[in-house]
């Protein structure tokens, strides 16, 4: 009889355990599965890389915003396949990631926040944008003057105007050079936009827990502090698309794809417990 490893509760080997005959080939097999999938995975990160950089030149060009418009396509895509905006396109975003790189030379690592005060700090955009939806508070005060991502905007095109903004900007890139994305993580109403549309994506990061060893480091690399491992798919409006969690698993046990409707429910299911 075959039993897989998860079945009996251990998490050494990626193969079943009694089909002793073809252990080496399947071993074998999914050792060249696993290399392809992690180099094709690092590719996407120089992809990746590559896209944010052209969009900072862009941006330090005066020509961001000849191409916002087109940003538009962007919303009926997350809603099919996640958000493809603060991974790959912010360049707010792309600050603090390489802010980021810079603090983890400088400090030898990366600060992650608790799982416990993560599990209330994440609901902070969310309270941020419905405060700036909010008509009876943008007649007390005009709180869309704090959008720090527009004011980034702005003061990249040469229209500074808010200091206060500004400064709280500069914060957020200071804090960045600790902890990963924390502007992202806490304050973005522009990502709540696409995160939201994202919930009912179809295509996203899937997690073979045949192949899973539960090492966890695609947790520890996902700069949204997301439980990657806990999940069988990733459904989550903080999942910007990195796939930084790709690339971090040893063992190739994470996919980028098309999920079924009823594995789309599980996920669900095991995201909201
Ligand atoms: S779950 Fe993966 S793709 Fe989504 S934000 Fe985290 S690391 Fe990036
Ligand atoms: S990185 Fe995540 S998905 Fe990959 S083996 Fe470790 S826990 Fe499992």
């Amino acid at each position: 009889m075959q039993q897989s490893n998860q079945q009996a509760g251990s998490r050494g080997p990626i193969f079943k355990r009694d089909v002793a005959a073809n252990r080496y080939e399947l071993k074998c097999a999914n050792q060249k599965a696993t290399n392809d999938g992690r180099q094709a995975a690092q590719k996407l990160q120089w992809l990746r890389s590559a896209v944010q950089l052209a969009f900072l030149a862009l941006l330090a060009g005066g020509l961001y915003g000849a191409v916002r418009p087109a940003f538009v396509a962007l919303m009926p895509l997350a809603f099919l396949a996640g958000n493809y905006f603060c991974g790959w396109i912010c360049p707010f975003g792309t600050a603090q990631e390489l802010l980021g790189r810079l603090g983890a030379l400088l400090v030898k690592g990366k600060l992650k926040m608790p799982p416990a005060l993560q599990r209330y700090l994440q609901f902070s955009r969310y309270v941020l944008a419905a405060i700036i939806l909010s008509h009876v508070a943008q007649s007390l005060v005009d709180l869309s003057a704090i959008n720090a991502y527009k004011t980034f905007m702005r003061a990249m095109t040469g229209n500074v105007a808010q200091t206060a903004a500004l400064v709280i900007l500069g914060s957020f890139l200071v804090i960045a050079l600790f902890f990963e994305r924390p502007f992202c993580n806490y304050c973005c109403t522009e990502g709540v936009r696409f995160g939201v549309l994202s919930l009912g994506r179809l295509v996203t990061i899937k997690r073979s827990s045949d192949k899973c060893v539960n090492c966890r480091l695609c947790d520890k690399a996902c700069p949204m502090n997301l439980s990657v491992a806990g999940v069988k798919a990733v459904r989550h409006a903080q999942c910007i698309n990195c796939f930084q969690c790709l690339a971090a698993c040893p063992v190739g046990a994470l996919e980028y794809g098309k999920i079924s409707l009823k594995r789309k429910r599980l996920a669900g299911a095991e995201a909201d417990s």
